[in-house]
């Protein structure tokens, strides 16, 4: 689906209509992160607040929303970053992550990698230690990997 021409939109809707499919791709997330000593779920606003509730439920970890500015109602931490065309920011609440505590990142997709390297960036400047990055599809033709800082990212699905 195109919303801008010449874009290719990865849409990872259809797989929230097939039940089954949805949940085998949530147990191949929890299979890895269960029994890790991961505290904090943290989803990237919007799509990773649909993969990273059930991954946080199923492991025993808090979920941290991360969200585009001005929607938290608490005092919050922020983190800019730069777009091919401007900047976005990611916001955290203060206090929702203690020191040392161990993070996974979620989110649907790693294109850039930008909005990655902000949520790490938010989490660490808490005191957190991310784990590993997980998203459902990963764009490699873009590189964004090679954003993270060698921080692992682990994905389900390659998209050229
Ligand atoms: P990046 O910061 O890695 O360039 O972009 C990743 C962010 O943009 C993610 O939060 C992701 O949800 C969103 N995004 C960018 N392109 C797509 C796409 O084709 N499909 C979906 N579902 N999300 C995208």
């Amino acid at each position: 689906m195109g919303l801008i021409a010449g874009i290719m939109f990865q849409d990872i809707t259809t797989l929230l209509l097939a039940p089954n499919a949805f949940k085998d791709t949530i147990d191949l997330f929890v299979e890895r992160y269960k029994n890790k000593n991961i505290s904090v779920v943290a989803g990237i606003e919007a799509r990773g607040f649909i993969f990273g509730p059930p991954i946080a439920l199923a492991i025993g970890a808090k979920f941290v929303p991360l969200r585009k500015p001005r929607k938290l109602p608490g005092e919050v931490m922020s983190e800019e970053y730069i777009l091919e065309y401007g900047s976005d920011c990611l916001e955290m609440h203060i206090g929702a992550v203690e020191q040392g505590e161990r993070a996974l990142v979620v989110d649907d997709l790693i294109a850039t990698g930008g909005t990655l390297c902000a949520a790490m960036k938010l989490l660490e400047r808490a005191g957190a230690e991310v784990v590993e990055c997980a998203c459902l599809i990963e764009l490699p033709d873009l590189k964004g990997r090679e954003r993270l800082n060698g921080k692992p990212l682990y994905v389900l699905v390659e998209s050229h």
